[in-house]
């Protein structure tokens, strides 16, 4: 009776290791065939043409070294119909083994991809670091984000691509850009990496920002960022819906974790409301309208240095004189794009005894994430105009 179950023999010719795995399939083979292929009590004795069966049935029990209780069935059949009926049983079992096999492996295969489906891995660009951090805090562990413009000592207004950047874009998923003309670069990119299925969005779309010469530099806008991030979250769970619940929580996150700045700024507004200030560039253009502070010195200047342009004689005569008589409270440098210009007004600052605030177009590696960044700028706004 070993004979029966002894399994295929290229199983029995492999070493000890694969001897237990012989008996392990002996095992599946003798037991899955004979659960599937016994018949019911009932139609079994009726089948059964006569106590032939039982009388073997009782033999084998007493017989055999087989203790498996299911097995005993199958072994009088063999008995009874025979070696045509032993070979196609342990055909049908070995088959049953193979098909289990393959079922069991492409169910696996199956899950697997489904979880990949459902829950991946988003690919982000982020034009800028500060959107490429709001976003990788609003998608956790289910994105990775690459920032193309992150260096703090270049001017974003002057970046060029590189092919590198373009490289990353080829397998983004969803590309998050500034718009306004701030990353004008991107559609150059974009058109240059095509790639199905990528999403863009442009936070000028999600805060509907239009006008005349709208300020580009709309991150300052703290009030406006919960817009962004529910819109961050939206797209995020469209391309990653089993993690939807994640990325709304953490956009409330987010959002929550904007109200010391807002505090600070609304502070600022109670007791700072009217004050006169000067900035070099309109980086921190919506800080300051949020804050209620006004603009001391002619715009044109700071439209000029942001255009790359010198600005005219008579705004630098009128900026010079807001510092000397110091009837501008704070002068507010962005100390990221410098020039021979801007360095002459800060060092009249220091000497006119009006403090300086710096402040920087893109997240600087030194602060912890975009509000840490938000906030210690506005403290030391406040402590400048007198805390
Ligand atoms: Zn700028």
């Amino acid at each position: 009776m070993a004979r029966i179950f002894r399994g295929p023999p290229w199983l029995g010719l492999a070493g000890a290791p694969m001897t237990i795995m012989a008996r392990l399939a002996e095992r599946i083979v003798a037991t899955v065939p004979t659960m599937i292929m016994r018949p019911a009590p009932g139609r079994y004795t009726q089948r059964s043409p006569s106590n032939i069966l039982s009388a073997s049935l009782t033999r084998d029990v007493n017989d055999s070294h087989y203790r498996y209780g299911t097995q005993y069935v199958t072994v009088a059949m063999y008995r009874h119909w025979g070696d045509s009926a032993l070979r196609t049983h342990r055909r049908a079992g070995w088959l049953v083994v193979v098909c289990a096999t393959t079922l069991s492996l492409a169910l696996t295969a199956c899950s697997s991809a489904d979880e990949s489906a459902n829950s991946k891995t988003v690919t982000v660009v982020a034009a800028e670091n500060f959107w490429g951090d709001i976003v990788s805090q609003i998608g956790g562990a289910h994105v990775k984000v690459t920032s193309i413009i992150s260096d703090p000592n270049t001017d974003p207004h002057e970046y060029e691509s590189s092919a590198q950047n373009a490289a990353s874009l080829a397998t983004a998923d969803f590309v998050l850009e500034n718009g306004l003309g701030y990353d004008a670069f991107m559609d150059k990119l974009l058109a240059a990496s095509p790639h199905d299925g990528r999403d863009v969005l442009s936070v000028e779309k999600i805060l509907n920002v239009t006008g005349d010469n709208p300020n580009p530099h709309i991150w300052y806008d703290a009030a406006e960022l919960p817009k962004v991030a529910a819109a961050i979250a939206g797209e995020l769970g469209h391309l990653d819906p089993t993690d939807q619940a994640a990325f709304t929580a953490n956009a409330q996150t987010f959002d929550q974790s904007l109200q010391p700045l807002l505090s600070v700024i609304a502070t600022i507004k109670n007791k700072y409301h009217g004050t006169k200030i000067a900035f070099t560039e309109r980086v921190p253009g919506y800080l300051v309208d949020a804050a209620g502070l006004v603009l001391g010195v002619p715009a044109s200047f700071a439209q000029s240095v942001e255009d790359g342009s010198d600005p005219s004689p008579s705004d630098t005569a009128a900026f010079n004189a807001a510092l000397t008589s110091k009837t501008v409270k704070v002068l507010l440098y962005n100390s990221q794009v410098t020039d021979d210009e801007t360095t002459k007004i800060k060092q009249l600052a220091t000497s006119s005894g009006v403090p300086i605030v710096g402040v920087t177009e893109t997240l600087p590696p030194t602060d912890r994430d975009f509000q840490a960044w938000q906030l210690r700028q506005a403290q030391q706004l406040l402590t400048a105009l007198g805390g």
